[in-house]
């Protein structure tokens, strides 16, 4: 890859960055913009969706929220290139991030792809402009990294689903406007081929969300448990039975999210800066060698995935598609998140656990502490990405799939 700025990328930089200027406030240097869902305490929570709201709709008056998608659906088709450029220059912005991940970079191009023209109409242009929130509703209780085996089912009532079922962690169900959901519509055939996908209604009197308290005291995501949900047919995405493809649309979208660019292990500089401000035997942090071999080993691991982000980048701007590297950087920098939040609280000693305003960094650190194992999770575990590197990468045999043909009904249950 070269890593110096074509001409025109120098440009389209030169205009973010005008734009950025006019629009936001620069961060203090080495200080990271608020992607705060699953830390924020609940009452700072509503305001930072407010702040996300008017944020987005400032960039869609720009011509800035989701820049790759087509024209036809409000984007601008801009190149992968371009959209990196864009969120690295808003890196070193004051402006909330992550409300809006799942619908726009996941959600959106699975109706592009399958949704009906009424729904991409109706839809598509309100999660643009950020008036409408979407959570992705997967997961159940019972069926988490093997999710083809999900219970929550629909069943067809003249012209309407009624849907009838739970799902869990979900993501921000609690402030979303709209959720895709899949679930099981036929449960005698193999449970990759009796799934079908639909647009829910969160406001809906049967949708019934509680939050999860997590150990930092915030509830960023949700159970989500539907009772007699009337979903009309015009809301199915896809055919019926067919939702694990489309299933595996939204999927390989959010690889994709998570994969390019790869993050340069995220609070990295912060933690510098707090090595080089905290006192410590007479001196400061940055001084114990012990600090600094854990700071050098973050620093090269957090270089190495910035690179091999770059190398995914430069893969699709040339029209490829994310492949199995994406998993590796996920494996890497969810491990290097957990390096830097223990390096933290040797660093930091025994204030390393508070969580207040008043404390080192305004709690940054505990609650990096304390969110570090839900990211070794979400998106899928360490464990399947392993098994995804095993597969794809060294060609190991696949794991066995005792219950991939049978009829849903008849697997066995755990
Ligand atoms: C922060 C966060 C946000 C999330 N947001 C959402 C969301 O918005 N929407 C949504 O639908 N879901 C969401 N999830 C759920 C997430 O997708 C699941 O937690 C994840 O897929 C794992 O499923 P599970 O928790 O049921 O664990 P399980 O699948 O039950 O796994 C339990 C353990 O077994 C291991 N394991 C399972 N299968 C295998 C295998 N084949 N080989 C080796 N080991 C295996 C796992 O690695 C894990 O250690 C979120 C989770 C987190 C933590």
């Amino acid at each position: 890859m070269d890593f110096k700025d074509s001409p025109e990328d120098a440009t389209w930089r030169s205009e973010v960055r005008a734009w950025l200027d006019a629009n936001a406030s620069k961060l203090p240097e080495g200080e990271e913009p608020a992607y705060n869902l699953l830390g924020e305490e609940e009452e700072d929570e509503g305001a930072f969706v407010e702040r996300s709201k008017a944020w987005q709709k400032k960039l869609y008056d720009a011509g800035l929220a989701a820049i790759t998608w087509p024209k036809e659906f409000g984007g601008r088709d801009a190149s992968p290139m371009q959209s990196f450029i864009l969120g690295q220059e808003m890196g070193a912005y004051d402006v909330p991030a992550g409300v809006y991940t799942i619908g726009l970079g996941m959600i959106g191009p699975t109706i592009m792809t399958h949704g009906t023209e009424e729904q991409k109409e109706r839809f598509l242009p309100k999660m643009l402009e950020g008036s409408e929130i979407w959570c992705q509703l997967w997961s159940e209780p019972n069926a988490g990294s093997d999710v083809a085996s999900l219970e929550t089912r629909a069943e067809l009532s003249g012209d309407e689903w009624i849907l009838n079922g739970q799902k869990v962690w979900t993501t921000g169900a609690h402030f979303c406007d709209w959720g895709l959901i899949i679930a099981r519509t036929d449960p005698e055939a193999p449970k990759h081929r009796g799934i079908t996908c639909f647009i829910v209604d969160m406001h809906d009197p049967g949708v019934e969300v509680r939050p999860l308290k997590q150990i930092n005291g915030a509830a960023g995501f949700n159970e989500v448990f539907f009772s007699d949900v009337r979903i009309p047919d015009a809301r199915r995405v896809g055919d019926i039975n067919d939702g694990w493809r489309v299933a595996l649309t939204t999927l390989m979208n959010e690889r994709f999210a998570i994969g390019v660019g790869g993050g340069s292990g995220g609070s990295l500089m912060p933690l510098f800066h707090l090595a080089q401000k905290t006192h410590s035997n007479g001196g400061v942090a940055f001084d114990d060698a012990a600090i600094r071999q854990e700071l050098a080993t973050a620093y090269i691991a957090g270089r190495l995935l910035s690179l091999t982000g770059f190398r995914s980048l430069t893969k699709i701007a040339k029209g490829g598609i994310p492949g199995p590297e994406g998993s590796a950087m996920k494996l890497v920098s969810t491990k290097l998140a957990s390096q830097l939040a223990e390096t933290a609280s040797k660093i930091l000693g025994q204030e390393s656990v508070l969580l207040s305003d008043d404390a080192p960094d305004g709690g940054t650190w505990a609650n990096a502490f304390l969110s570090a194992p839900g990211i070794h999770l979400a998106g899928g575990t360490d464990e399947i990405m392993r098994n995804i590197i095993g597969e794809r990468v060294l060609g190991l045999p696949k794991e066995p799939q005792v219950d991939k043909e049978i009829p849903f009904r008849e697997r066995v249950r755990s």
